[in-house]
């Protein structure tokens, strides 16, 4: 395996646990200010864990009681229940509960774990295939004619805006504002710049999600309605990307909050996004509402770039 990717795995996983270790701890906080009962136990299980030390240190004969262990244990998983929270709620938490995020099995660094070497692969089909780079991006396909609205030409306009998403995924995640909104019509190379930043990120090891809004939608109604949970995709990704927003299908006000509940979620944790799109401000605003809106054109927060010029798609090539 690559020694890149063995590297940005490692990061990976790192960051992994140490969310994982951040989601327990906001789960006892939780529990605590919420469950009085569990809240008690918790504590007499700690003093008795405690107590279990110290006898331990000056009785070398002394065996762990497992069972008083196990039952300090079930009570709380009881006191949890009889609260309305799902009974494993403080168990360890992982994304693989097989390593524990850990990557390998049992502690055996010769036994890779089955999801490390999923992402292995697919990283490095990410990082080694498609053609989507800075590196190999071409301004020739761009005319040299200046679009209404611009005193530049097309080409000119799309090496600038190259340059600076380039600057964008080699700062990252220290850019500001963090967030991007790429608009413009079809065919002016919305869906490249975001493969070019995914990919960039993902050669620095960081976890570079570029999802179409169709698929963001469909991951997201899965869950909701319990065939599939895919969503830590895109809520725990370093960097979401979410190409062409406005052609996923409108579920009454389901879409809409769904959509805002992960723009919210990632925001509150400090992840940024990355959004594509053919609407403009009026446009999303009647499509979603004024709440998305505002999010998405927050300047503070999200830098919007309006791409302007003619479809390259329907441009011949220039010759090779
Ligand atoms: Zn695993």
């Amino acid at each position: 395996m690559d020694r890149r990717i063995r590297e940005a795995l490692a990061e990976e996983y790192r960051a992994q646990r140490e969310r994982n270790a951040a989601e327990e701890a906001r789960r006892r906080e939780e529990v605590r200010a919420r469950v009085p009962q569990a809240a008690r136990l918790m504590d007499a299980r700690q003093a008795m864990i405690e107590r279990f030390c110290r006898q331990a240190l000056t009785d070398e004969s002394f065996v762990t009681p497992e069972a008083e262990l196990r039952k300090a244990n079930a009570g709380i998983r009881a006191a949890l229940a009889a609260a309305g929270y799902p009974e494993d709620y403080l168990e360890p938490v992982a994304r693989c509960p097989k390593c524990m995020d850990t990557g390998v099995m049992d502690g055996d660094v010769r036994r890779e774990c089955d999801c490390y070497r999923q992402r292995a692969l697919e990283l490095s089909s990410a990082v080694t295939d498609g053609t989507q780079s800075f590196e190999a991006f071409n301004a020739q396909v761009f005319p040299e004619t200046v679009p209404e609205g611009l005193t530049i030409t097309q080409r000119k306009a799309m090496l600038l805006l190259k340059n600076y998403f380039e600057k964008y995924a080699d700062s990252f995640p220290a850019q500001q504002p963090r967030d991007l909104l790429l608009y413009g019509k079809s065919g002016l190379g919305k869906t490249y710049l975001l493969s070019c930043i995914a990919r960039r990120l993902q050669e620095r090891g960081y976890r570079a999600e570029l999802v179409s809004a169709y698929d963001v939608i469909r991951i997201m109604r899965d869950a909701y309605f319990g065939r599939e949970d895919d969503t830590a995709r895109l809520y725990d990704a370093d960097l979401l990307l979410i190409d062409d927003l406005g052609m996923e299908p409108m579920m009454e006000n389901i879409t809409i909050e769904q959509l805002f509940q992960l723009i919210n979620a990632r925001r509150s944790r400090g992840l940024a996004m990355v959004f594509s799109t053919n609407l403009n401000t009026e446009e999303i605003k009647r499509r979603y509402n004024e709440r998305i809106a505002s999010r998405l054109f927050d300047h503070t927060l999200c830098q919007v770039v309006e791409l302007l010029g003619q479809d390259v798609r329907q441009r011949p090539r220039p010759e090779a």
